[in-house]
């Protein structure tokens, strides 16, 4: 048997080959969408165990979500084969990474194995304490705005103790005095949010060189998947990761950079060969994802970019079908003529998990999810998922997060009076004060008490939390099964019992969601695999890991991904895959491109790059959608159609429409009036005034008062019926002109 190149080398052109066999020194490859990026990165690591005898803990990959980081661990697995080793190399995002060296040494930094990640609302919280206590009010600057600040500091690698010289006003003045005071609370209850996974390490590895020397010799292959979109910070602790042979690879495209907006660095990946001379630069030209038509339109837009380098891009593939373009009446229609091609498709024979819907805005994905529904399409919505945010998910695992950590001050706070048990804000803080004397962590001081100190109306309740405390904190010790414990948790807190008896339709979807997290609970206990800190019971090993998994999911993750369903999710989600058959929706001005790039060039070009992202996913169908109204939060827009679909080449389109009457569905506010043949579908704007209906039967006429609950007072403009619906043209003073239907407002 020859090596793993010699069997599998002629799965490569000779350009990608040359970048899997040189794998000593750094290796650049910068090559547009589907050109096999990824490709070459999971052949390079088979190449490096199978050929080089590479020990699995000498390759660190790395990527951008926890879908990706899958994704390509289970093309590694493929490509390994059956006959391969039974673990695999790190292949992980940025942040796991980091949490997993944390877990190890954050000891040195003042970390137990333990601590929380916490997130957005957690963070908020605190930083809202710290204000407080530094006399700070809100009002005065927003929290956001302090945090932004912060995060800008911690994404250049700056410590609270680097900042306060950088200061240049007293707004940053207080901003650095607050990083100090958020920093200290934080390491007090045990917490790090997720800069400063990314930062601690960094400062782990500047402060403490034999952990930095331990990983550098450790990693001698590090390899990293999309670079485009890496920011400033794990660049620099790249750099401290890699040890002098820097055997790196990075591959990536500064098309596909569509993270600008959260501080990614697109000049990471352009100025790589001049930070690291000597790198051997691969330029990938051939494109083995679509077909000729698709990749024709996605080369067109792109090209409208002006910030760009120049890439060829060509593709051996015939032209296949065209792009199909459709216009559709409203959102509801979009939404049924999309699932009706579904359908069609699967009749075909194409499979679901060979279909994605894409869209700009996660909101989205609701009318989709309705007809998917509507027609037994399975289906599977990928991030935007706030399964992990809803109140009793958040409340129970935050009992568990304070049995893990008991100076989870912010899992104290949920879990005190949940459910109710009478303890108000006031003994709330009193409590927080005395434990805080103590010096013991609130969760152990409380479990520990033999007499409450609190006397009155909360003492039954406090004395109720603390039996929950002491029995959850020693049963972490004893015993093995998290879904047992967990279990156990919601008999002892009554959590579940409660719900019961309200007995109200809500309370019933709380009680389903909490069956479906020990579901989650389980499948993670049935596929748990020993983490390397094996520090604690059993049980508490398990559960460091489990909620681990659970706060770094990020915002374009999926509670469970399964084959044959249909996958929705955002543009921003689908980078680094591929589908069959891909629908991009909602190509409307103002939503792709969002409104929110409008103020600057640069925002307006992600927003270009974020469509050459999504049209380049399809294999071998797009299609472009849009609807010429859409509701939004019981107001109607009137969409123009996006920019985008202008630039689209004609010859590699072809128009489709769904006729109205054909749906055979019962939408109640279809417009009377259908559109004239001759009204361009693309080109032009919706014509409102041609709708108009006579004066007859409106309830408010112009020149009326009125007040809407969310855009507040206004003057009606003009009435006419869309459907059986009043729809009102009204000028609010707060907002300008809006459409809304006229049962959204009430006369004055
Ligand atoms: P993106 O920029 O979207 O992340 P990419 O450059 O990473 O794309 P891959 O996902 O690696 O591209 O490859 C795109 C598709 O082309 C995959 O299905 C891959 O298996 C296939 N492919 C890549 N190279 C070859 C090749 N030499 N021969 C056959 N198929 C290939
Ligand atoms: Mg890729």
């Amino acid at each position: 048997m020859g090596t793993f190149l010699e069997t599998h080398g002629s799965e490569l052109n000779e350009r990608q080959l040359a970048a899997v066999s040189q794998t000593e020194g750094p290796v650049l490859v910068l090559a547009g969408a589907g050109s096999g990026k990824t490709r070459v990165l999971t052949y390079r690591i088979a190449h490096l165990i199978y050929d080089h005898y590479i020990p699995l803990d000498a390759i660190l990959a790395m990527t951008f979500s926890n879908k990706a980081a899958r994704e390509m661990h289970e093309r590694v697995k493929h490509l390994l084969g059956d006959e391969g080793p039974a673990r695999l190399p790190w292949i992980s995002t940025f942040h796991s990474v980091c949490a997993r060296i944390l877990r190890l040494h954050g000891g040195r930094l003042g970390y137990t194995s333990d601590f929380a990640i916490y997130d957005d609302a957690d963070q908020k919280s605190l930083m809202k304490d710290c204000m407080e206590k530094a006399g700070i009010s809100d009002k005065e600057i927003a929290v956001d705005t302090i945090l932004h600040q912060i995060g800008e500091w911690k994404n250049k690698g700056k410590f609270f103790d680097e900042v306060e010289s950088l200061t240049r006003s007293s707004f940053e003045e207080t901003c650095a005095k607050l990083y100090k005071t958020y920093t200290e609370e934080m390491k007090k209850v045990q917490a790090m949010d997720f800069d400063d996974l990314l930062l601690n390490t960094y400062r782990l590895f500047k402060e403490h060189p034999d952990v930095k020397n331990f990983y550098q010799d450790q990693w001698r292959y590090i390899l990293i998947d999309e670079f485009q979109d890496t920011n400033e910070l794990q660049y620099n602790l790249l750099r401290e990761m890699m040890n002098s042979h820097r055997n790196i690879c990075v591959v990536g495209d500064d098309d596909q950079s569509i993270y600008g907006w959260r501080g990614a660095k697109i000049e990471n990946i352009l100025e790589f060969d001049k930070e690291f001379k000597g790198a051997k630069v691969v330029k990938l030209e051939q494109n083995y994802r679509s077909t000729g038509n698709i990749l024709k339109a996605a080369t067109a837009i792109i090209s409208k970019n002006q910030m760009r380098h120049e890439k060829t891009l060509w593709t051996n593939a015939s032209d296949g079908q065209k792009i199909r373009l459709a216009s559709l009446e409203d959102d509801r229609e979009e939404a049924h003529f999309i699932v009706g091609e579904m359908k069609r498709l699967m009749e075909q024979g194409v499979s679901a998990s060979e279909i994605a819907v894409l869209y700009r805005v996660n909101s989205l994905s609701r009318g989709f999810e309705e007809e998917c529904l509507r027609y037994r399409i399975p289906y599977q919505i990928i991030g935007g998922f706030r399964f992990y945010e809803r109140k009793e998910i958040k409340d129970i695992l935050s009992y568990l997060k304070i049995l893990l950590n008991p100076s989870d001050i912010m899992a104290f706070r949920r879990t005190i009076n949940t459910p109710l048990r009478g303890i108000g804000a006031t003994s709330v803080e009193k409590l927080e004060g005395l434990a805080n004397i103590s010096q013991n962590p609130i969760g152990v001081w409380i479990s520990q008490w033999d007499a409450i100190p609190i006397t009155g109306k909360a003492r039954d309740g406090i004395s109720q939390y603390r039996d929950i405390m002491a029995w959850g904190l020693s049963e972490v010790e004893s015993r093995d099964s998290l879904v047992d414990l967990l279990i156990d948790l919601l008999k002892k807190t009554k959590y579940v019992e409660v719900l019961e008896k309200l007995g109200t339709e809500e309370s019933k979807e709380r009680v389903q969601n909490i069956e479906e997290l020990l579901s989650a609970v389980q499948q993670f206990e049935e596929n748990f695999r020993e983490p390397d800190v094996t520090e604690g019971s059993l049980l508490r090993r398990k559960l460091r890991a489990f909620l681990e998994q659970v706060s770094l999911m990020s915002d374009i993750d999926g509670l469970y991904e399964t084959a044959e369903k249909v996958t929705m999710m955002s543009l921003h989600a689908a980078k680094g895959l591929e589908f069959k058959v891909c629908f991009l929706a909602g190509m409307e001005e103002g939503l792709f491109p969002s409104a929110r790039s409008y103020d600057s060039y640069e925002k307006t070009e992600e927003e270009r790059r974020l469509c050459y992202v999504g049209m380049t996913r399809a294999k071998e169908k797009l299609y472009l959608t849009r609807a010429e109204r859409r509701r939004v939060f019981g107001s109607i827009n009137f969409c123009v159609a996006s920019r985008f679909l202008k630039d689209v080449p004609m010859s590699a389109v072809e128009t489709v429409r769904e006729p109205a009457e054909s749906s055979g569905s019962d939408y109640a506010w279809r417009p009377r009036i259908q559109k004239s043949a001759a009204q361009s579908q693309f080109a032009n704007d919706f014509d409102f005034d041609q709708r108009v209906q006579s004066d007859e039967d409106f309830s408010f006429r112009k020149g009326e008062r009125v007040v809407h609950p969310s855009f507040g007072e206004g003057i009606v403009q003009k009435a006419e019926f869309l459907g059986a619906d009043e729809c009102l043209s009204i000028a609010f003073a707060r907002r300008g002109l809006k459409k809304v239907l006229s049962k959204f407002v009430t006369k004055l």
